[in-house]
């Protein structure tokens, strides 16, 4: 998981910041700022680069319609966070993120990105213990493809406890 800018890995640790475009590439923020100051298009794919989330939106939901597993995770994304004027929504958020994840290359950084969302989305929300169980594997997942945040989470080592005074791992 190279930035196609740079060919440096990605990670998402600053200063290697990771972003992607609406057409669901990935650089680090470093490269793809550098790249923008001469020319307003995706480095890659040469694709305009909207000027709003509504327009970015937009795109993504005609590639999602065609199971794009990039563009099912940034919807996911979407509602998660209620960008672009859309309701926040968990269950929405998690059936994007679950189907982006089934289609996904396992080694695409978004892809990766995505179970380390999902994770968090299957372990605080609607928690059953095969939830607990599939949050832990895709946090590991998240994590061996280096992506840094779910390394740190899995670092921090948050521990749950139950009324008998037993500690188990959260992921
Ligand atoms: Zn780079
Ligand atoms: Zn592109």
């Amino acid at each position: 998981m190279d930035c196609c800018i740079c060919l440096e890995p990605m990670s998402g640790r600053p200063p290697n910041v990771v972003v992607a475009t609406c057409c669901g590439n990935t650089y680090h923020r470093k490269c793809l700022n550098h790249s923008l100051q001469h020319k307003l298009s995706c480095p890659l794919c040469r694709r305009e680069i909207p000027k709003t989330k509504e327009q970015s939106l937009a795109y993504i939901r005609t590639h999602a319609k065609n199971n794009k597993p990039w563009a099912l995770c940034l919807t996911g994304l979407y509602y998660l966070n209620g960008w672009a004027g859309l309701q926040k929504s968990k269950y929405l958020a998690e059936a994007f993120l679950e189907r982006g994840i089934s289609l996904g290359h396992p080694d695409h950084f978004m892809i990766a990105d995505a179970k380390c969302e999902l994770a968090g989305l299957l372990r605080f929300h609607d928690i059953t213990e095969e939830r607990k169980r599939r949050a832990s594997i895709l946090m590991h997942e998240a994590a061996a493809a280096g992506v840094a945040q779910a390394k740190e989470i899995l670092d921090r080592n948050y521990m749950e406890i139950s009324r008998d005074g037993t500690e188990t791992p959260i992921f």
